[in-house]
């Protein structure tokens, strides 16, 4: 290990220390599924009926008794059941139902066969196929079962979710109350787009990233804008972050350059668990705690800014908000090409990976600079590079974890 990084956190002692002493939130809300998207379930989801919630058929044919199931003579037809019009008669001996899909298996019915399973007398029906009992009937409860959880608490509804709880007549559920983060980023050289650049300033990617990706993981952002490098101005920010916010979010100042304040007003206001990590990108990243709050300083460079609030911002979120979910989906994929790597930090490469042949390969993006936002867009996920680890083969296995939703999706 090189000697400069020795010093240096590694990453997965900040991950347990982020998420260390953290409480989840527990006010909770009461929500209309429609409005329950990306929100974190506050209870168990108990469904209140049986799905199906009655015996139905499977297809369009007809439903008959278990005596006539290998009847070799004409059916005759009682009555017809459609999906909502059951058959309502009693099923006289020796006679069939027709039946449409989803309509309710008649009364001492013990199999449904497909109407092309069958010939069409003016009679009735004659079977021309074995017919099997309970064959293409949808049994009640075999989906769901009245009183079953369905959805635990602590999980985020997803689109795949929801129309499941439609489908079980809830409407009303409890959700986490969202997490408060407010954010805000430091640097006088900063502007945001829409103003044009004077000599020596750039526009601010971190906040307008940052914010995204919050609102995409169901918290309630509150966006305090651009700080400057002054060590008033960040202490004001400090103040009034904290007094609104569960966790704070600051990006930029971190390092130790002349005009990085946020670590000494935060020492002034809070205190720091740790704030140098042996990660790249991300190599200054502040922790702590205000007097109400928790504290995240990331790194100024947007791309060490992204992938700290992915590799240890996102974790302590999903804690805060409750979620027992493992953050990351990691896979084995085979370099196509080498990677340069000095051993001393754990790396988070931009990469792009894709199927060929039953296996995952992946290399990585040619930008790599930490300023260079544009990788984002021309990869897929991270290649993560174990700290210890130096220059990397084609063909080589590496580790990759295909981008957080919150990041690659729309
Ligand atoms: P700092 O961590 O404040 O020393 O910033 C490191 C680098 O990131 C500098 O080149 C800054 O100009 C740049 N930077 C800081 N904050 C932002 C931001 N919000 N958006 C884009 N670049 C930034
Ligand atoms: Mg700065």
């Amino acid at each position: 290990m090189e000697p400069f990084t020795a010093g240096l956190l590694s990453i997965e002692d900040a991950q347990a220390l982020l998420l260390r002493d953290i409480s989840p939130i527990t006010d909770s809300q009461t929500l209309n599924i429609n409005d329950a998207l990306g929100w974190v379930t506050a209870e168990p989801i108990v469904s209140p009926i049986n799905v199906p919630s009655f015996d139905n058929s499977a297809m369009d044919g007809y439903a008959l008794r278990l005596a006539d199931i290998n009847a070799k003579h004409t059916l005759p037809i009682a009555g017809q059941a459609f999906a909502g019009k059951p058959y309502s008669g009693s099923l006289p001996d020796g006679h069939v139902v027709q039946i449409m899909t989803g309509a309710p298996v008649p009364e001492g019915c013990a199999a449904v066969v497909m109407q092309e399973q069958t010939e069409r007398t003016a009679q009735g029906i004659q079977l021309t196929t074995d017919v099997v009992t309970g064959q293409n009937i949808r049994r009640i409860g075999e989906d769901v079962r009245q009183g079953q959880v369905v959805l635990e608490a602590g999980v985020r509804l997803k689109i795949k979710d929801l129309p499941l709880l439609a489908s079980l007549g809830i409407q009303q559920i409890k959700v986490i109350r969202p997490l408060r983060v407010a954010i805000f980023s430091t640097g006088d050289e900063l502007v945001s787009s829409g103003t044009p650049l004077s000599a020596g300033q750039i526009y601010d990617t971190n906040r307008f990233a940052i914010a995204l990706m919050l609102q995409r993981l169901g918290c309630s952002v509150i966006n305090l804008g651009i700080i400057p490098d002054d060590n008033m101005a960040l202490t004001d920010a400090f103040l009034r972050a904290d007094q609104q916010a569960d966790l704070v979010i600051s990006t930029g100042g971190v390092s130790v350059g002349a005009a990085d304040y946020t670590r000494d007003v935060l020492l002034a206001c809070g205190e720091i668990t740790f704030w140098k990590l042996a990660m790249k990108p991300g190599k200054p990243f502040a922790f702590g705690r205000l007097r109400e709050s928790l504290f995240c300083g990331l790194p100024g460079n947007p791309v060490s800014a992204v992938v700290t609030f992915c590799q240890l911002v996102y974790p302590l979120i999903l804690r805060l908000q409750g979620i027992t979910a493992a953050p990351f989906t990691s896979f084995s994929a085979i370099l196509t090409a080498p990677i340069i790597k000095q051993p001393g930090r754990t790396e988070f490469q931009r990469g792009y990976f894709s199927s060929q042949h039953g296996e995952l390969h992946v290399r990585a993006d040619d930008k790599q600079g930490s300023h260079m936002f544009s990788t984002f867009t021309h990869a897929n996920c991270f290649i993560c590079l174990p700290r210890e680890s130096g220059s990397l083969a084609q063909g080589d296995s590496v580790t990759i974890q295909p981008f957080p939703d919150f990041l690659d999706g729309a």
